[in-house]
């Protein structure tokens, strides 16, 4: 196997499969399963899952919320789908374990690294629920540190393009796809990645990350192997 220990980051929109808000309840089984795959070759996963699909920080001001505040309801939302994997995992017969960025006592166990790390060497998947706990981060900043922490072999990003374009896929139609990139070139080409505190994170640590599409069935099974889906970012080319 060509990974050990995964990261994966899946955002809160992808949940909401075909709808405009919430979660769909196929997409969730579909992620599940495929999570299930690559767990049973044996990999240690832990899992960072985005809140957009319910709320972000961002749109609070937009209804009279100030943003520190509307930054904890993001947190919260990203607890909610976790919650909702977690079951979703749970149905499909592999242990797991939550962790919170901050207390939520009667739901989840607060984030501790030591506990983590044993908690993947036991073959539970780790979900880390409510961010890095604090406002003005991202789902994205949170999936990078805590890799870092946990000493993952790689950060991979499911979404739902087959991974990183000259330009926009949906927008541009003569955009190209990149196998690999360096750190740098992606910053130079002013490539959307991740946000800027995550992506510097990755790179300052020399973990790789792989943007590849989640939606596609066997796509995590095949990178955990090291076969090239997505696109790979590594400190050299
Ligand atoms: N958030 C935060 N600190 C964190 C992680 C998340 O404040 O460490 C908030 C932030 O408001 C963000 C929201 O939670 O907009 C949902 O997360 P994100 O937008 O990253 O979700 P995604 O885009 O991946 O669905």
């Amino acid at each position: 196997m060509k990974y050990k220990r995964i990261l994966l980051k899946l955002s809160g929109e992808a949940l909401m499969g075909d709808n405009s808000y919430g979660i769909d309840p196929q997409r969730l089984d579909q992620y599940a399963q495929e999570i299930k795959r690559a767990h049973d070759l044996g990999i240690e996963i832990a899992i960072v899952i985005g809140g957009g699909n319910i709320f972000r920080g961002v749109q609070a001001e937009k209804v009279g919320i100030d943003r520190v505040q509307g930054d904890y309801m993001g947190m919260l939302a990203t607890v909610i789908n976790a919650m909702a994997l977690q079951s979703a995992l749970e149905k499909n017969n592999m242990y797991t374990r939550l962790m919170s960025g901050f207390k939520i006592e009667s739901v989840c166990e607060p984030f501790i690294r030591r506990r983590a790390v044993r908690h993947l060497e036991k073959g539970r998947i780790v979900i880390f629920g409510a961010g890095i706990g604090n406002p003005y981060f991202t789902t994205d900043s949170t999936a990078s540190l805590r890799a870092i922490e946990i000493e993952a072999d790689v950060v991979l990003k499911g979404t739902r393009v087959d991974g990183v374009y000259t330009a926009d896929p949906e927008k541009d139609p003569k955009a190209t796809r990149y196998n690999t990139l360096s750190f740098q070139e992606a910053y130079e080409k002013n490539l959307n990645i991740m946000d800027m505190t995550a992506f510097t994170l990755c790179q300052e640590n020399n973990l790789p990350i792989i943007v590849f599409d989640m939606n596609k069935t066997g796509n995590l099974e095949k990178l955990v192997k090291g076969e090239e889906v997505g696109t790979l970012i590594t400190a050299k080319n």
